[in-house]
């Protein structure tokens, strides 16, 4: 499995909610290696950028509305097959169809507040850790317990 990057972030019922250590912790737990974080309240060029491909959704004004609405928690996170793993992690669009000891299973009830946002695909992830990052925010590190992460 190839080492990957993928952009996560919590949306701002998320934030409001009081929920940014508890999703950390998640993927912290899970060991994957956090490369990038900040906290920022999204343009509506970003936002509208960051969600192009539901442009003629019916749900898209209101989305972007939402989204810049209030600070996001914006993660890059690097280990091998983070971007499907985080998919799962995070769970299904719709938490009522979110399996229990996923995110969005655990902490969300309705699909226009659910919490979190991941990387669908690997050029997905590349193009919003560009939209999001600059290359500077990334960073390069071994963990010290690196030996235990790895396959043996
Ligand atoms: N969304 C919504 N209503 C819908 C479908 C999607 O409000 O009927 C929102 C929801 O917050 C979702 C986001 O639009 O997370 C992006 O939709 P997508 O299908 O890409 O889901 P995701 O990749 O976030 O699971
Ligand atoms: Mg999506």
């Amino acid at each position: 499995m190839a080492t990957e990057i993928t952009f996560v972030a919590i949306k701002p019922d998320g934030v409001q909610r009081g929920l940014v250590g508890e999703i950390l912790s998640r993927f912290e737990r899970k060991g994957f290696k956090l490369v990038g974080l900040k906290q920022l309240t999204p343009t509506k060029e970003l936002a509208e950028k960051h969600y192009g491909v539901h442009r003629e959704r019916p749900f898209f004004d209101g989305l972007v509305e939402f989204i810049t609405s209030g600070p996001v928690v914006a993660m890059a996170w690097e280990g091998d097959g983070v971007i499907a793993s985080a998919r799962k992690l995070i769970g299904a669009t719709k938490p009522l169809e979110a399996d229990p000891g996923t995110i969005r299973g655990d902490l969300a009830i309705n699909i226009g507040r659910n919490v979190i946002h991941g990387s669908d695909g690997p050029q997905t992830a590349q193009f919003e850790l560009g939209l999001w990052f600059q290359p500077s925010e990334l960073n390069q590190w071994d963990p010290s317990d690196q030996i235990w992460r790895v396959e043996p």
